[in-house]
């Protein structure tokens, strides 16, 4: 039987290489519903070759214009429109694999409507790891990662007891300015923060890795993924991006996960888990790789990843405002309106100023967020 998935995020990095894996496989995969935003020239070429029941853009006109091309497919749009592709009928799978703080909601509607989701939207886990968890127990679903590194920490968890794990290992390239000091960032153009050394990927998540904070994202979901207290994730440079990350048992052992950078490898993990299907990826060649190199963490070097532990620690809200400050900034950034290193300055200053609260709710994760993304863009605009 062929596995039912919607698809939020379709039009993304991480969306069109689940699309490629899924078009190889028709006889195992079938995409009811996808998201694509504001991308409607890839949902036109998209619907050259696939079918689909359900569509959801950004913009209500988009939706209009093409409910009329298209007169088969049911169209939404907006925030509310994700949330009913989250809960379409007869689903196996949701695949999210939206950008930003826009994909809480529907994971966790997803999960209230018993759907299992293949988790490509960090900052789901990263905003609202504790509320989401708590979700995913209490409908007796699972989150399924999605990111190479918690796929690798997952894959090497398959047969093996929790109270077994003595802690995880997250590697880390160390992103586009790995060789440069503190003071040379001062300097470093929005060009070079784009062009990472081992991943093609989206152009947050680019700037993510060149700040580390989306190693420190990885540790906190990681954290909520397996149960884990921080004392129990560590994270190491490793230039190469070869081996994805590592587990340590209690008897010392270490299983690790390694493979080319390519990201259709954890995504048809997570889309077929717990089987292994044949893939188009290229297969590592040890030999002529040669050395592989490890490094322990400069914490100085890269303070944002030492602040999402403290965060992880505090707890509450914390991380949601992190989240949020770190959005805002890195959009801003994108834009080209403010400085890399003004990136983590507004996160340090976004996490000291906000208003802490120990047990927030789903409204109050939200109001964090908002608040972080309008203090960003105030102090910015009042500069
Ligand atoms: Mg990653």
């Amino acid at each position: 039987m062929r596995k039912k998935i919607v698809l939020l995020g379709a039009s993304g990095s991480i969306g069109t290489q689940t699309v490629d894996i899924v078009s190889q496989h028709p006889d195992l995969f079938e995409v009811k519903g996808l998201s694509v935003g504001n991308n409607i020239s890839f949902l036109r070429e998209y619907l050259k070759n696939n079918k689909a029941e359900c569509i959801c853009v950004r913009n209500e006109a988009d939706r209009d214009e093409l409910a009329k091309e298209y007169p088969d497919i049911q169209f939404f749009y907006g925030d509310e429109g994700l949330m009913k592709l989250s809960e379409l009928e007869g689903l196996d799978l949701v695949v999210n694999a939206l950008q930003g703080f826009v994909g809480l909601l529907p994971t966790l509607n997803a999960m209230e409507h018993g759907y299992d989701v293949a988790l490509a939207n960090k900052e789901t886990l990263v905003a609202a790891g504790s509320i989401v968890t708590a979700k995913a127990k209490e409908k007796g679903v699972r989150l399924i990662p999605i990111d190479s590194e918690h796929s690798a920490i997952f894959q090497c968890l398959q047969g093996s007891k929790h109270s077994e794990i003595k802690k995880i290992i997250i590697t880390a390239s160390g992103g586009s300015f790995r060789d440069l000091s503190r003071e040379e960032l001062k300097n470093v153009t929005l060009k070079q923060a784009l062009s990472h050394p081992n991943w093609s990927m989206g152009k947050k998540i680019t700037i993510d890795s060149a700040t580390m904070m989306n190693k420190g994202f990885e540790v906190l979901e990681a954290k909520w993924l397996f149960d884990l207290d921080y004392e129990n994730i560590e994270t190491v440079l490793h230039a190469e991006s070869v081996v994805h990350s590592l587990v340590e048992f209690k008897d010392h052992s270490i299983l690790a996960q390694l493979g080319v950078s390519d990201m259709r490898v954890p995504i048809q993990y997570a889309l077929c888990y717990p089987d292994r299907l044949d893939n188009t990826t290229k297969s590592l060649d040890l030999g002529s790789l040669g050395l592989l190199h490890f490094k322990t963490m400069d914490y100085e070097r890269y303070p944002l990843l030492k602040v999402a532990f403290e965060v992880g620690k505090k707890g509450g809200n914390l991380a949601a405002v992190m989240n949020g400050a770190n959005e805002k900034a890195v959009h801003l950034f994108l834009e080209e309106k403010i400085s890399f290193l003004d990136i983590e300055r507004l996160i340090f200053e976004a996490v000291e100023k906000c208003e802490f609260i120990a047990k927030p709710t789903v409204e109050d994760i939200i109001r964090s967020d908002r608040w972080a993304q309008n203090y960003v863009e105030g102090v910015v605009n009042g500069q």
